[in-house]
């Protein structure tokens, strides 16, 4: 192994940049050649690669985004593609890459080291959507910047009396959803992990009313869609007016958390010790704050369960 390639596939998460730094720092360390691949597979594929050195990658620990950019590479998944992408990894004289993606990309790294070319996956998504890591690059940040929209919903909530509905991100996983809101405060959460009963959702907001409760905060996940629908019913109910208040991409955007630094330059690193050590195929990841590692068609395997314990949690807190 004497250099190693790195990208950023999928939608970007905060974080992506820490984690590029730990891979490109950690390789020069151990004197290995690094190399930044533009646009993920699709860039690859287009040969769009630049040497990285110790300064490409200074100054962006805290910057959101990613420098080397991202992108979804429907070509990638062709066979003709994905000939190409091997052709460019062997005129470049790179020897290993490390990817940093959602399970998407994964899937890509997975059949980059099926094909026996030395490939290491670092979460990097917002979601929290893989079952094998407790917790992946940019989720902590998408979380706390949720949190303070919620912060600021609630005094306009308070001021009109309101009940407010805030749609986040996470696609089939309510991570986001849950977490901001035992984090928030929220009133009630809806992720597409568990049914929600539209009854008790209004008798909470009723009963709340008759209390003096001034604000009422509801967390939609996503996956559940239907947020306008979902407003409308409860204000026909309850006759409390309901606004929608739809996050989307500021969750993407955003300095990211030490928390989210601290995942992402563990994963960096571990994932150049991977290489070095001659694995292939494998994700890194974190579980009971240990950073681990695991094969990458076992890790897809895993199911992503939602923390059952900690939506009966937010459930008591929010009598
Ligand atoms: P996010 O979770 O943020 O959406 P992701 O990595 O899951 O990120 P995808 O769009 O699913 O995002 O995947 C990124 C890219 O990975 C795709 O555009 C494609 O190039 C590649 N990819 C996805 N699935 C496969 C597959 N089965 N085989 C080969 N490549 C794949």
């Amino acid at each position: 192994m004497k250099k190693i390639g790195v990208l950023t596939s999928g939608g970007d998460a905060p974080g992506m940049n820490a984690a590029i730094r730990s891979v490109t720092r950690a390789a020069i360390f151990n004197e290995l050649k690094v190399v930044g691949i533009q646009r993920g597979y699709q860039g690859l594929i287009e040969g769009d690669i630049q040497d990285m050195n110790r300064s490409s990658v200074g100054d962006i620990i805290h910057r959101g985004g990613t420098i080397l950019r991202s992108a979804r590479s429907k070509e990638f998944m062709t066979e003709k593609g994905f000939q190409k992408a091997l052709d460019v990894l062997k005129i470049f004289g790179i020897d290993g890459l490390v990817v940093i993606g959602g399970d998407g990309s994964f899937r890509g790294a997975k059949k980059l080291s099926n094909s026996g070319f030395p490939t290491i996956g670092i979460p990097g998504t917002i979601d929290n959507d893989l079952g094998y890591t407790d917790f992946t690059i940019g989720f902590d940040t998408a979380v706390n910047t949720v949190v303070n929209a919620i912060s600021n919903l609630r005094d306009t909530s308070s001021s009109h009396g309101r009940a407010n509905i805030v749609e986040v991100m996470g696609r089939y996983c309510g991570d986001i959803a849950l977490y901001a809101g035992l984090a928030g405060g929220a009133e009630n959460i809806i992720i597409p992990e568990i049914d929600f009963n539209m009854d008790e959702i209004c008798k909470k907001l009723i009963s709340g009313r008759v209390r003096g409760k001034l604000h009422s905060i509801i967390i939609v996940a996503e996956g559940v869609g239907k947020p306008y629908d979902i407003a409308k019913e409860i204000q026909e109910r309850t006759d409390i007016e309901t606004r929608v208040t739809i996050m989307g991409h500021l969750q993407r955007g955003g300095t990211p958390t030490a928390q989210d630094r601290i995942l992402a330059s563990s994963l960096g690193a571990k994932s150049v010790e991977l290489l070095l050590q001659g694995k292939k195929g494998r994700v890194v990841g974190i579980k009971d704050n240990k950073i681990v590692d695991q094969d990458i068609d076992e890790a897809l395997l895993v199911e992503k369960n939602i923390d059952q314990e900690m939506y009966d949690l937010t459930k008591i807190l929010s009598i």
